[in-house]
């Protein structure tokens, strides 16, 4: 697959998920040209580093979050922070 050309040098950023924002909607699966995002069970660590308000919101979406299992693949075009409806995403320096 060819880079969107609005990336930026590939490398430099990865996006980090907000967990207690996400609502494993999967826009960012859906969004992503690199596949660098999963949407899973979240890990029992993950969950209980969330807050009150986002262990409700887990339980409410059966405890699916997104993972970035490919982030190295990132080419930080911005598609995921755009696509996501909870503004869960950000793009952070490696
Ligand atoms: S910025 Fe988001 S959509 Fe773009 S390559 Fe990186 S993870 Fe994928």
């Amino acid at each position: 697959m060819s880079a969107d050309p609005a990336c930026k040098e590939p490398g430099l950023l990865r996006p980090e998920i907000d967990r207690n924002r996400c609502e494993g909607k999967a826009d960012c699966v859906a969004a992503c040209p690199f596949e660098v995002f999963e949407v899973r069970l979240i890990d029992p660590v993950d969950r209980a580093a969330l807050s009150l308000m986002g262990k409700l919101k887990s339980l409410a979406h059966r405890g699916k979050t997104a993972y970035t299992p490919n982030a190295a693949a990132c080419q930080a075009c911005g598609l995921c922070v755009t696509a996501c409806p909870e503004k869960a995403i950000k793009l952070v320096r490696r």
